[in-house]
């Protein structure tokens, strides 16, 4: 049997949207900026996926939404943006991320950090989360922008968009949220909550993958980062991805459909996996349920490296994740454990599961049975694990 856990990671396209995308490979395949026939039969098309996506996210018909090739690229953009505009020219010096930013963040931080930005990297408490009062504790009359993600992607981890785009308001900093994880499994409103930026992407909600998308709140749109052409309103140069924009478009709507009937599924076998799973000894969860997305669970199995439950549950045809690179001689430790100052123990062992909507009953009954037969098999040959009898889960303690 082949399960799929691994959808933070990315997603089956759903069959509708596939449908929906392949006229624009063989059929409807002109450059929209040409100025002929197979270039204007493609633009209602554009404009109604466009339409799904405004409606996705709740923006204005006067805000900008740029479709880019990634979230890697809508995340580059904004940092890289703002240096130029901000910080090179000296208006300001100094950015705002948290430590458990995605790599696209966090990386591009340390880069404009190593041209001379100031950054202040957010701390998470012991349940994963970051608290907003430290928002406004870091920010000074130098700052210009403060990018947190909505949820994270290791722990589904929500963090308080609310509150820190509220406390960015008050001081008149710009605020960036990178809400990969948050679509399709949370409401969005640029609306109601004060964002100024908003990263999402297709391929994490059953939409192809190499579409990604900036929101930009009316007059507050960047400096371009990729010039040569007058595409996306002269946003973002490059022939558009049509089939792409229309994928988005179509699993943004299914997305926002589902929200009400299929994510409470989703959270109540979720929750009866995670059930299952914390009767084994010596297990540990990051973030309360009610705090995290519906779909993630990111559990540590003390005493078995990460890497080799995962071997053992790709041998039985299941894909999860460790959440960590890993380098071929040094085995790293999960970047949030780590965050949340897990010992060196507890941050190895990490084991993300995220399921989709295509997730069966049958499929985690098959995982739970692989995981506690590797679990045995795994702590019976491990040097570092030494079972405590009277040890029980409430027991594990996390802290900095
Ligand atoms: N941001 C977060 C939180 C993610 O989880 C990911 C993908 O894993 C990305 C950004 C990058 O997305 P993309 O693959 O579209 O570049």
């Amino acid at each position: 049997m082949k399960v799929y856990l691994d959808n933070n990671a990315t997603t089956m396209v759903d069959e509708q949207v596939k449908s929906a995308m392949d006229p624009f490979f063989t059929e409807m395949y002109g450059n929209p900026n040409s100025l002929h026939a197979y270039a204007g039969e493609t633009h209602p098309h554009i404009k109604t996926a466009m339409e799904k996506i405004y409606a996705g996210i709740q923006a204005n018909r006067k805000d900008s939404v740029v479709i880019t090739s990634c979230a890697t690229e809508s995340n580059n953009w904004v940092l890289k943006s703002i240096y130029f505009e901000y910080i090179l020219t000296g208006r300001k010096n100094h950015i705002i991320i948290s430590e458990v930013e995605h790599p696209s963040i966090m990386a591009t931080a340390r880069f404009i950090e190593s041209m001379g930005c100031k950054v202040t990297y957010l701390p998470i408490n012991s349940e994963g989360l970051i608290e907003a009062q430290s928002v406004r504790d870091s920010i000074t009359s130098k700052t210009a922008l403060v990018s947190v993600m909505w949820a994270n992607n290791e722990t589904g981890a929500i963090f308080p968009v609310q509150e820190i785009g509220e406390i960015c308001a008050e001081h008149k900093v710009l605020f960036h949220t990178d809400a990969v994880q948050a679509v399709g499994k949370i409401p969005i409103s640029v609306q109601e909550f004060n964002v100024d930026y908003l990263t999402f992407s297709a391929h994490k909600f059953h939409g192809p993958k190499g579409v990604g998308a900036l929101y930009m709140k009316q007059g507050k749109e960047l400096m371009p980062l990729l010039h040569g052409g007058s595409q996306m309103g002269g946003h973002r140069s490059g022939t558009l991805n049509v089939p792409g924009i229309v994928g988005m478009g179509k699993a943004m709507e299914n997305a926002v459909d589902a929200l009400d009937f299929e994510m409470p599924d989703i959270r109540e076998m979720r929750d009866n996996f995670e059930d299952e799973l914390l009767k084994i000894e010596d297990t540990f969860v990051v973030t309360p349920r009610n705090k995290r997305t519906s779909n993630t669970i990111l559990i540590s199995f003390r005493g078995i490296e990460g890497e080799s439950m995962l071997w053992d549950l790709n041998r039985e045809g299941i894909a999860a994740s460790t959440g960590s690179a890993c380098a071929s001689e040094d085995l790293e430790a999960n970047s949030v454990m780590e965050a949340i100052g897990a010992d060196e123990d507890l941050a190895h062992t990490a084991i993300r599961f995220s399921l989709s909507r295509y997730t069966t009953q049958e499929e985690i009954d098959h995982t739970l049975a692989v995981v506690k037969k590797a679990v045995a098999r795994l702590r019976e040959i491990s040097s570092s694990y030494s079972y405590a009898p009277e040890g029980h889960n409430s027991e594990l303690t996390i802290g900095h």
